[in-house]
């Protein structure tokens, strides 16, 4: 093509050619650069979605990009038919640094979660002696865990599952943040695990009261079940700590993470377990082409060093109270609550003369600022870990900006 490709070129293109499966904001980026993004006519933006959390590290971190190029000249796939000289390595980094005895590697959220649900039927029959193909998996209201069959089976959303039936058995579900129910449900001895994501993401960041983690890892322990705990959006410092499990002392006995564990750079997720759950699995039994390929393996292994090298914990801790503060002295009557846990945050639109959050997303974006409605009335503000206090201040004023100009 010799012309240059306009915005609007391109939303029709994609308008055009690709299924309707996402209600994008209109806007077409071109280029990132740790928080900010760029359009194609070169206008520039604060990320406020970050890719829903995968790009914690900022976009194109110079260390993600060198590790990713530097071995995509060498070898990108061998398939787990063969050993290969990166795979154990990142296999050793990421359980010594989560503490676990194994990994089992893979591309997706949806994979991991898939995953681990796998995991977890296996050891109910293998180990907790449950008879066969009757263990049951509690799950909680309003989850989000992926797009696949079984994930939407497990979902409350009718619109992530209407039309999609027949759906997959197995699951229990309670209300989020409910002791009472969860226990109730435990009461049923074919209960093999309890997958629950510590805040919900997707829902609206839902953070539940403080203890209800503890108290459900304890419940679960009492009854011998598999605490799993979904940290694909709120693991890997986003929520202040490494894992938003670690503001409760939990260490879940299954933790899937995806998204920021490639800093955006690839897909790449993963199952984390100690061996006497997940050495139920055998050679065989489950796998992926490209799970753990020297590319991922490589990549994974150069963003978890950004997090540590650069406390990316610490300073989602910091400025998301900052971020907090200053959303809660907004004078609006459309800011109904703000909420949320480090640099995952939310912020809750009442309707003004019929505007919406995504009216107020359009004005923000207008203004210089990336963000989404989550269920109408919701926005998510979770920049990349890696911005500054200047220029959280600066993104701060424009959300300020786009909320008052509808008084
Ligand atoms: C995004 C997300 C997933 C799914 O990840 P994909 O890579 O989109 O399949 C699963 N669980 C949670 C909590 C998520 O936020």
């Amino acid at each position: 093509m010799s012309e240059k490709l306009t915005s609007k070129m391109a939303m029709d293109l994609e308008d055009r050619y690709g299924a309707h499966n996402y209600h994008p904001i209109p806007v077409v980026l071109a280029k990132g650069k740790g928080a900010k993004v760029w359009d194609v006519e070169g206008k520039e933006y604060f990320d406020f979605l970050s890719a829903y959390s995968a790009v914690n590290q900022g976009h194109c971190h110079p260390k993600i990009v060198e590790a990713l190029t530097e071995q995509a000249q060498k070898l990108t796939l061998t398939s787990r038919a063969f050993y290969n000289d990166t795979l154990g390595v990142y296999e050793k980094y990421i359980t010594d640094y989560f503490g676990y005895d194994k990994v089992l590697p893979m591309n997706s959220g949806a994979e991991g979660d898939e995953t681990a649900l796998k995991l977890c039927r296996k050891w109910a029959y293998t180990k907790k002696g449950i008879p066969e193909n009757e263990a049951k998996i509690i799950v909680c209201a309003n989850n989000f865990h992926g797009r696949t069959i079984t994930i939407i089976s497990m979902s409350t959303d009718p619109e992530a599952k209407k039309d999609f039936g027949p759906y997959t058995p197995g699951f229990i579900t309670i209300p989020y943040d409910n002791l009472d129910a969860l226990s109730e449900a435990l009461k049923d001895p074919n209960v093999a695990g309890f997958l629950v994501e510590p805040i919900q993401g997707e829902a609206g960041v839902m953070v539940p009261q403080e203890g209800y983690l503890k108290k459900a890892y304890d419940m679960c322990k009492a009854k011998n079940v598999l605490f799993i705990a979904d940290e694909v959006q709120t693991g890997i410092a986003r929520t202040g700590k490494l894992l938003a499990c670690d503001h409760e002392g939990v260490r879940p006995d299954v933790l899937i993470l995806g998204k920021a564990l490639s800093g955006g750079a690839y897909p790449i997720s993963a199952v984390l377990a100690d061996d006497d759950i997940m050495l139920t699995i055998k050679p065989g039994e489950h796998g992926s082409t490209f799970g753990g390929n020297p590319l991922a393996a490589r990549v994974a292994v150069a963003a978890l060093k950004v997090v540590k090298e650069e406390k990316l914990a610490g300073r989602a801790e910091k400025l998301g109270q900052l971020f907090r503060e200053e959303m809660k002295k907004i004078n609006s009557e459309m800011i109904e609550l703000v909420r949320g846990k480090g640099l995952l945050n939310a912020v809750i639109i009442r309707p003004k003369n019929g505007k919406t959050a995504w009216d107020v997303c359009i004005k923000m974006a207008e203004n210089g600022l990336l963000a989404k409605p989550t269920h109408d009335h919701i926005i998510r503000f979770a920049p990349p870990l890696v911005i500054s206090e200047e220029e959280l201040m600066k993104a701060i004023a424009i959300i300020k900006k786009s909320i008052l100009s509808f008084e």
